[in-house]
C-alpha cells in the first residue's frame, strides 16, 4: 500500500483531497510567494483526533506537513511545500464563550471575526485586530502572532492566549496552560508556541482571554505635507500617551486606496494620520485634544475629529483597504519592517530613499503608533529588470530595519519570504539556539520545512 493510501485509510473519506483543482486552491498564501510547491494532497481535517493521526503518519514517512488556517498569510508561511500535505484547520471552528472565566475557547479553524462576534454577545470583547480579521483563522493569528490596529493600546495576539492543545512532530497532544489568569507552573512552553508559524506544533484548540467590551470611541484624521512630519507627529503623540489607534498611511497608500474604492480621502495629502481614542468620559476629549496639539505642532495641514462611531469606522476601512488596493496595482512583496518608535522617521526616510536608489513604487501604510510598517513594493513580475530591483528593495528595506536596531518582521512572521534576513537580525547565536529548538521538538523537521529556517 502506498503512503497516500494509507493516509486515506486511516482518516475519514472526504479529508483527504487530491483533485488538482481543489489542491491550487491550498497552494500560496496571500503573499502568493512564487517559491511555493505542489503538494501531495490536503488534509482537511475536522477533529484534534485526526489531526494526530496525519501527523503520525507523515512522522513514519516523513511526509512535510504545512499547518494551514485561512491562508491570508502575507510571509509565504502556509504556502505549499513540494511532496509535503497542506493541513488544512478550517473545518474546526468552533468557539465557545465561559463569561465566568472570560474566555473564549476556540478552534483553530475560526476567524478571528467570529471570536469577536461571540464574545460580543456577552459583553467582551477579543481586542487583537488584524486588518484581516474577516478572513484569517485564530490558529494562523496564534501561529504568526498578529498584531493589528488596537493593538497600540491592547497589545498583540499572545497577551491573550492563555492555553492551547498542540500535536507535536510525534503527534503527542499536549495542552498547555488554561483558564487560569495567572500561571507559572514549568517553562513558558505556551508562548513558544505563539508566533512559531507551524514549524514546531499544530494548534488544535486555544483559550484566549476575553476583556470588557471596548469604550466608545473618537476619531481623529491628520493630514500631512509629507511622511516625515506625519512620523514626528506619531513620535509626539506616543511621547504623551497611547491612543486605541495610532495608523499612518502614505500619499501613495491614500491614492492606490481611493482609486480601489472611493473613501473620501485626501488625495493630495503627503500623508495621513489616523488615531483613536477610547479613554473613559472626559479623558476621551482631553487625548484627543492632545493628539491635535502634536499633530499641528508637528505640521498638520488638517485636523478632523469625529465622535460618530460610523465617520469613524469609515475610515478605519479606507485603511484596511489598503494592501487589496495597492494590490490592483501590480505584484507585491510585502514588507513588515519595525524600528523603536523615536526612529520612525528614519525608518521612513530610509523606505523613500531605496524606493528612489532602486526606481521602484513602494507605499506604506504603517501601525503607526506600535513603529510597525508595512512598506509595499510593487513590481511587474513579467519584467525580469523591475523583478530584480523589486528584490533588491526588499533586502535594503530589512537591512536599513536592522541598521536602526528595528525588525525584519513586527507582525506577519518570517515565513519563506524574509528568512534570508534573520541571521542579520538574530546573530549566529539566537539563530544555533533556535535551530536548537526546532530540532529538539521536530527532529526530523517534517513540520513546515523552510519557513524560518
Ligand atoms: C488584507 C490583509 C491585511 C492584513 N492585516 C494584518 C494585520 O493588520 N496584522 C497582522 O498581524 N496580519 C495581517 N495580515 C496577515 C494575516 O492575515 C495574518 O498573518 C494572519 O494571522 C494569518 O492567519 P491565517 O489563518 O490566514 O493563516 P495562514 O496564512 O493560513 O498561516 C499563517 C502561518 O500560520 C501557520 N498556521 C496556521 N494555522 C496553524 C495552526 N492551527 N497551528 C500551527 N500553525 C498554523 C501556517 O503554517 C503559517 O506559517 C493581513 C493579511 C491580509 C491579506
Amino acid at each position: 500500500m502506498d503512503a497516500l493510501t494509507e493516509l486515506r485509510e486511516a482518516l475519514p473519506e472526504s479529508v483527504v483531497v487530491t483533485d488538482p483543482d481543489v489542491v491550487e486552491g491550498y497552494r500560496f498564501d496571500w503573499s502568493r510567494d512564487p517559491n511555493a510547491g505542489t503538494p501531495l494532497a490536503v488534509v482537511r481535517v475536522e477533529d484534534a483526533g485526526q489531526v494526530q493521526a496525519t501527523v503520525r503518519w507523515a512522522a513514519r514517512h516523513g511526509v512535510p506537513v504545512v499547518p494551514r488556517g485561512a491562508g491570508s498569510g502575507l510571509s509565504g508561511g502556509s504556502g505549499a511545500v513540494d511532496g509535503g500535505i497542506v493541513l488544512s484547520l478550517e473545518r474546526m471552528s468552533t468557539v465557545e464563550i465561559d463569561t465566568e472565566c472570560q474566555v473564549a475557547v476556540v478552534e483553530p479553524g475560526a476567524f478571528n471575526r467570529d471570536v469577536k462576534v461571540a464574545a460580543a454577545e456577552h459583553g467582551l470583547w477579543y481586542p487583537p485586530d488584524p486588518s484581516s480579521y474577516e478572513i484569517c483563522s485564530i490558529g494562523g493569528n496564534i501561529a504568526t502572532n498578529a498584531g493589528g490596529l488596537c493593538c497600540v493600546k491592547y497589545g498583540v495576539t499572545t497577551d491573550y492566549v492563555l492555553g492551547l492543545d498542540v500535536v507535536l512532530a510525534d503527534g503527542t497532544l499536549v495542552t498547555l496552560g488554561g483558564k487560569r489568569i495567572k500561571d507559572v507552573a514549568g517553562l513558558s512552553l505556551l508562548k513558544l508556541f505563539v508566533g512559531s508559524e507551524g514549524t514546531l506544533g499544530i494548534v488544535t484548540r486555544a483559550i484566549l482571554r476575553l476583556v470588557p467590551a471596548q469604550s466608545a470611541r473618537s476619531t481623529m484624521v491628520a493630514t500631512f505635507p509629507d511622511v516625515d512630519a506625519a512620523a514626528r507627529a506619531v513620535v509626539a503623540v506616543r511621547r504623551e500617551l497611547r491612543p486605541s489607534m495610532l495608523e499612518l498611511m502614505d500619499q501613495a497608500s491614500i491614492n492606490a486606496v481611493e482609486d480601489f474604492r472611493t473613501m473620501g480621502l485626501d488625495r493630495t495629502a503627503g500623508a495621513l494620520l489616523l488615531a483613536q481614542s477610547d479613554a473613559p468620559a472626559g479623558a476621551r476629549g482631553e487625548e484627543v485634544a492632545t493628539m491635535q496639539a502634536a499633530c499641528t505642532a508637528s505640521g498638520a495641514t488638517d485636523v478632523f475629529v469625529t465622535d460618530d462611531p460610523d465617520e469613524g469606522e469609515m475610515f478605519v476601512e479606507a485603511r484596511r483597504q489598503a494592501f487589496p488596493a495597492i494590490g490592483a496595482r501590480g505584484t507585491l512583496m510585502l514588507e513588515d519592517v519595525g524600528a523603536p518608535i523615536p526612529l520612525l522617521p528614519d525608518l521612513l526616510a530610509a523606505i523613500t530613499a531605496i524606493a528612489v536608489e532602486h526606481d521602484i513604487e513602494i507605499p506604506v501604510v504603517a501601525h503607526a503608533g506600535d513603529g510597525n510598517t508595512h512598506p509595499i513594493i510593487v513590481f511587474d513580475e513579467k519584467d525580469p529588470d523591475s523583478t530584480q530591483r523589486a528584490a533588491e528593495a526588499f533586502a535594503a528595506v530589512m537591512a536599513a530595519a536592522i541598521k536602526l536596531g528595528g525588525t525584519i518582521t513586527g507582525e506577519h512572521g518570517v515565513g519563506t519570504t524574509k528568512k534570508s534576513a534573520l541571521p542579520d537580525q538574530l546573530g549566529p547565536d539566537v539563530m544555533e539556539l533556535t535551530r536548537r529548538v526546532k530540532t529538539a521538538l521536530d527532529p526530523d523537521g517534517i513540520l513546515n520545512p523552510g519557513t524560518i529556517l
